[in-house]
Parts: C-alpha cells; structure tokens; sequence
C-alpha cells in the first residue's frame, strides 16, 4: 500500500520533517517528506500505515498544530526500500512563522550541564523552542531573513542543522559559544548586580526588561522614581511554580498557565507576606508571576535560585518597548545602572503577555509574547481585511482565510513612537502573512491616529463603532454571524451620534447593530480628567443626589472641590456618559477608596480587591426604557464603608444587569449574550454574571483568545467588515 498524505497547519519549522522521518522509520515504511506552499506533503509505503497516519496527529512535534491531514491512495513504487526527507520542496518555503517560546527541556539540560558544549550559553534553541517571531523580518522564515543572519555557523552546529534526525535539523536560530549571539554581560555579573541592589536593563526575546531585586525596597522604590513615578504594578519573576507559590496563591489552571510554553504573566492573588518590598505593586490584592523563559533568565535563577527579581517591560513614558542596544543607552541609561545586551538584533516588538484567570479559565489582559503570530480560527473563509483598532492599548487586525490575526499589544496612540510602532506592525503583519487587504476597517472616532492612518491607505475604508467591535470580537471567537445581545462595559468609545458611550446593551446582528439600552448617564467633571480623578466622579453623583454641600467636605483635599459644584452647575467640561468604567470610578470616589488615580483602572481593580462576599441591595437600580440606573445604590455607597460598599457594589451590579438582561432577552427573542470590554477583566463581575445569567437560562460569553479590553477592538473590526462584506 502507499499513500499520498498532506498535511496543514504550523508544520513547516517546527521540527515536523525529522518527526516524520524518525516516525516511518520506527514503523519500517519507505517513502519520502517535503515542505512545500502549502504545507507538507508525505508519499508513504509499508505495512502499518494506519498507525503512520494516527501518530502523525497524536505524536506532532510540541510547536506544530496539524489543522488538516488528507490521506489518499496512489499506485506503489517499487525497489524503494528507505524514507528520506526531500529537500527539493526546499526548507524556505514557510507559509507561518511560530511564536516565542520557552527553552525546552532538553536545551535546558545541555546549558546546565557543565560539560555539553552549550554549557551556560543564554542562546540555546532547537526546533521545538526559541525566538521566531521577534526575530523574522519577513518571509520566508530562512535564517537569511532572521536577525541571525549575521551569524555564520560553526561546522558541529552546521551539522546538526543538516542532520535530518537531530533535534535542530533546520533550526534557523541555531548557534553556539563558538558562532552564534552573545551577552555583553556575564551572567554572574547580573546576578552580582541586582543583588547588590543595582537596577539593570536586560535585553530579552521581544525587548528590554528593567530588573532588580523585588526584595529590596530601595531598589524597588529607585526603578519607581527614575522609571515613570506611577504606580502601575511591576511583575516579578521566579525560578519555578514552588517558589512563586510562595508569594501567591494558585489554583491549576493559573499553575498550567505559568508553566505553558507561551510564559505569560499571571496575575494571582497575593499572600499576606511575601518579603517583596511594599513598592512592587502598591495598594493591589495582586501580584504579576512569571517564570524563566530564556536560557539567560535560566542562568540567572541556576545562580540563585531564591531570587525574586522585578521584571518590568523597559518603556519609559508609557512608549513602546526598548528593543535597539543603542536605544537602550539613550532611553534607559537614566533608568538603569547597568546595560546588559546582546548582539542578536529584535527585529520585532512584543512585550510580555499578561494573564488573569476568570471563572476557571485563562483570559488576556495583553496579548504578545507567545501567543502572536497564532490565529484565532473564524468559522469560515473570508475577504483579507485590515482592522487597525482603536486608541488605547492598541492592536491592529489582518484576516487571512479562515483564520484572524491579531498583532502583538502595541500600546496607546499617543506617543510619536507609539505611532510609529503600530505603522511598523501593520506593515510587518501584512508582509509576513502576505494579504493585500481589500478593505479597512477602523473607529469611528475621526480624530485618532489609526482612523486617519486607515483613510491614508486609499483602500475602501469601513468605520465600526467601538462598542459594537467589542461585541463582534466575542461572536468573532465564537464563530457566530446569526444574531446576539451584546453587553459591553467598558471606560470610552465614541458613540454613533457623538457622545461618550461605555455602558451599552446592543443587538448584533450580520448587517449592523441596534443600542437597544444604555446605562444611564453620568456627568463628567473635567471631562477626561474623571477618568484619572475619581472624587469628580463621586462629585457628579452626589451633585445628581442633591447633597452638593457635601462635596466641600468629603473632597476638601482635592483641588477643585470647592468649585465642583458651580461647573457642575453651568454644565462647563461636564460631558456626560454612559461608561461603566466611570461608574466604577464613581463607586471608588464615593468610597473614598482612590480620590486621585495613578492610571485609568486603577480605582476600580482597588475596588474589586476588597470584594469578599458581593452582596445586592434590593431596589438598587432602576431600568426605565432600556436605561439603567444604578443611582439608588450609588446613594447607598455615599454612607457606606469601603468594603462594605465594594460588595454591595458589585453584588448589586450583577443583579441589575442580569435584571437588564432578562428584560432585552424578552425584547429581542435572543438568548446568546457576548459580555466584553475592560470592564469584564474584573473576576468579581465576571463570575458573578455569567453564573447568575445561566440560571436565567441566558448563554453568556466572553472574549477568550483576545482581551476583553481595547486590545480586542481589531479583531471585533475585522469580524464586521466580514459579516458586512459577504451578508
Ligand atoms: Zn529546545
Ligand atoms: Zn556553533
Ligand atoms: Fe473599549
């Protein structure tokens, strides 16, 4: 018997010819395997083939995903009595390039074995680990086209990237002490240096890391001053799951998560002493882990492993990522006392993913390391589509097929190198998956940066309103186009009539959408400035109670109380919105909890952390013609402790949405609802929500493989101009 198999997916560099060839020989068949466009293609002969077939699926290299395997029967060869790789279809045909990933096992053990040849050498990889994407300026993925060019193998490396049956076989990457990249800075030095209380800037896989010793509350307080003054959390990083549970606690799914090859950072719960200095993230129930994921990180926890090491992305002023080694001297040498590089080149940006567990399963704050260039699969094939996002952490969309992919995190559009980035990112995802769009799509906000950058394109352009995105994301990841009620909380989005929106119950459907509720409107004292302030927000409520004289007295020590109350008045910067950000705002400001906040989000996750047992106060809201109201309960919050009202918050919260809900679901006839937007990375909500909206026999879903923040918005885009294009 012979048969002709092809095989589809991530097959081509990630080791999946030797797997081939290893696995006919063990079953004693002859035959041959070759890359080509589409794939790779097998011609295969002997007695187990069926077993052949099976295993090709179950036994795939770790890196490959095998998305389609066709198996035909073709006439016999005869006098072919070996299998061989056929290097004719050429190794350079790569129709993918893979994500970052962790160093395996087995790169590990050589690095930490005194006499392997890569004995302590922090660029060790194979072809089931390394740098990919962040390497790879363009197509095909042949180390000519890598930031290892420069590099020219030594004859042993040479070898073994010849050698069909070697675990490098073909591994662009591929080098040693003798050939390949190396540090500036010895590893024990580094060590030496964060434990000395020095700030170092590290350069990594997708750019620069700042790190110190988490422990050491004058280093960490020194990064904090000299990086940007915020409070934005730093993570940390650890040598493994046992020593991070010891700063925090960890069910399985967060314990899979920190140990995936991806090696996102997770945030967990924190336990009530850890040692690390009070500076690391202030205020917060939580705590960003990660673990080692570069053979350098390796060597650095080989030199002490019970070092608990800050490792913040090296982004000062809220730019993109530090990833040139001269960059690095000017933008970090303010910041870092030390400068450790390499000489292997980050052709791409990404900074790490950052993950959180939400009712039981994996949810992205930020999508990057490790997770890009991987698709996210649409039920069907589509017209190649551009979707470039939104304005806050920004990420641009392209559709290839039936499969969406979204960029890395790119980060906010308000910084000329900000600007530059996201430009860069749409050129570098277009030419690696080699798709002429056909059409743009972008917010319709006029005035941001990506909008206009859409227009410039001179390609048919379809402008997408934001919160209608947020719930095609969800239908996106979900493979739905029939119609669904969309919930989407989230901090601002322009509204289709002007105006800020943020609370919004929509009906989706394949042509358009319908608002068919909002929450009610809140007055936004000094306009953007509430966003950052929550007492203005507290001030807008307690104005719309009718208790302004106590604004003076609750907000004495904020500049501006006295006066709030007049601009309240005459309506002066006093925008209104339906956000259900500025609604928490409002809870954290009336609560006391966070009169000034540091970053947008900040009051809120403040506020979620003291949630113990959410409890609701009936006739806490109100829904009149589709508007809800939640002012009751806000009145409730004014004369309430913290804690106390952080659960009444968001207990009632949930009983007034799910309330809301049931009401929409009678109107439309709809039971799917698609919950998205920033609002929905709070656990609390979440959980609470989906629970209470299943009991009333609703379908909730929530966004999975991209965030349900803005960095969700480009694949939300793209799923609407698919819809809109084919309906
Ligand atoms: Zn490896
Ligand atoms: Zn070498
Ligand atoms: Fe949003």
């Amino acid at each position: 018997m012979r048969r002709k198999i092809r095989v589809g997916g991530i097959v081509q560099g990630v080791g999946f010819r030797p797997f081939v060839y290893n696995l006919a020989r063990e079953l004693g068949l002859s035959g041959w395997v070759r890359n080509d466009g589409a794939g790779v293609l097998i011609e295969v002969q002997g007695e187990d083939l069926d077993a052949f077939v099976r295993r090709l699926k179950s036994d795939a290299p770790p890196l490959a995903r095998v998305d389609g395997l066709s198996v035909g029967g073709i006439a016999e060869h005869v006098g072919e009595d070996a299998f061989v790789i056929d290097l004719s279809g050429g190794g350079a045909v790569m129709t993918a390039i893979g994500p970052d990933t962790a160093v395996c096992a087995d790169c590990l053990a050589e690095i930490l074995n005194p006499n392997d040849r890569r004995a302590g050498y922090p660029f060790v990889t194979c072809t089931h680990c390394g740098p990919r994407y962040t390497i790879t300026r363009k197509l095909p993925y042949d180390r000519p086209n890598t930031s290892m060019a420069g590099f020219v193998q030594c004859p042993t490396c040479q070898s073994e990237y010849d050698d069909p049956a070697d675990r490098r076989f073909h591994t662009q990457p591929n080098g040693c002490p003798v050939c390949g990249p190396q540090m500036t800075m010895k590893t024990s030095e580094i060590v030496d240096r964060i434990k000395s209380g020095q700030i170092l800037a590290i350069k990594g896989l997708g750019g620069f890391h700042l790190a110190c010793d988490a422990s050491n509350e004058t280093a960490v307080s020194a990064l904090r001053e000299r990086k940007d003054r915020e409070e934005k959390p730093f993570a940390v990083m650890v040598k493994n799951v046992s020593a991070a549970k010891a700063l925090v606690e960890m069910g399985e799914t967060e314990e899979q998560l920190l140990s995936g090859r991806e090696r996102p950072i997770v945030l967990m719960r924190k336990k009530p002493k850890t040692g690390l200095a009070k500076g690391i993230a202030p205020g917060l129930k939580w705590l960003g882990v990660m673990l080692p994921y570069t053979p350098l990180h390796h060597l650095i926890f080989a030199e002490d492993p019970d070092l608990v090491v800050v490792m913040t992305s090296a982004n000062p002023g809220g730019e993109p990522l530090v990833v040139g080694n001269r960059e690095a001297e000017e933008r970090l040498g303010g910041i870092a006392d030390a400068i450790a590089a390499h000489n292997r080149d980050i052709v791409v940006r990404a900074d790490d993913s950052v993950m959180r567990v939400i009712d039981g399963a994996p949810t992205f704050i930020r999508r990057a390391r490790g997770y890009v260039p991987v698709s996210i699969k649409l039920p069907r094939p589509v017209p190649p589509i551009l979707a470039v996002g939104g304005y806050l952490k920004n990420t641009v969309c392209v559709t290839r097929g039936d499969e969406a992919f979204l960029s890395q995190h790119i980060g906010d559009l308000d910084t000329p190198k900000g600007l530059r980035f996201f430009e860069e990112t749409v050129t570098h995802l277009l030419d690696i998956l080699e798709v002429e769009p056909e059409l743009v799509a972008h917010d319709l906000h006029p005035d941001f940066h990506s909008t206009r950058f859409a227009q410039s394109l001179g390609k048919p352009t379809l402008p997408v309103q934001h919160h209608y995105a947020h719930g095609a994301a969800v239908m996106a990841e979900a493979g739905l186009e029939e119609p669904v009620m969309a919930l989407c909380l989230d901090g601002f989005g322009l509204g289709s009539g002007g105006g800020a929106w943020g609370g919004e119950l929509l009906r989706i459907d394949r042509q358009g959408f319908e608002r068919i509720g909002h929450l009610a409107p809140l007055k936004q004292p000094g306009g953007d400035l509430a966003a950052r302030e929550p007492w203005r927000m507290g001030s807008a409520v307690l104005y719309a109670l009718g208790k302004e004289s106590e604004i003076p007295i609750k907000y004495k020590e904020n500049n501006g109380s006295q006066m709030i109350s007049q601009v309240l008045d005459k309506g002066v910067n006093c925008p209104e919105t339906t956000s259900c950000g500025r609604l928490f705002d409002a809870a954290a400001g009336l609560l006391g909890v966070k009169p000034k906040a540091s970053f947008e989000g900040q009051a809120p996750m403040l506020v979620e952390g003291m949630v113990s047992a959410p409890k609701v106060l009936e006739g806490g809201w109100r829904i009149d013609n589709g508007v809800m109201s939640m002012l009751p309960t806000l009145a409730a919050l004014a004369e309430s402790n913290p804690q106390a009202g952080a659960e009444l918050f968001h207990g009632t919260l949930v009983a007034a949405l799910t309330d809301w809900l049931v009401w929409a679901a009678r109107q439309t006839g709809l039971k799917t609802v698609c919950l998205n937007g920033g609002c929905f990375l709070n656990a609390v909500l979440v959980e609470g929500l989906t629970q209470s909206l299943r009991e009333q026999g609703l379908t909730p879903l929530i966004a999975r493989q991209s965030p349900p923040n803005d960095g969700g918005i480009s694949l939300g885009q793209a799923w609407i101009a698919a819809m809109r294009a084919d309906g």
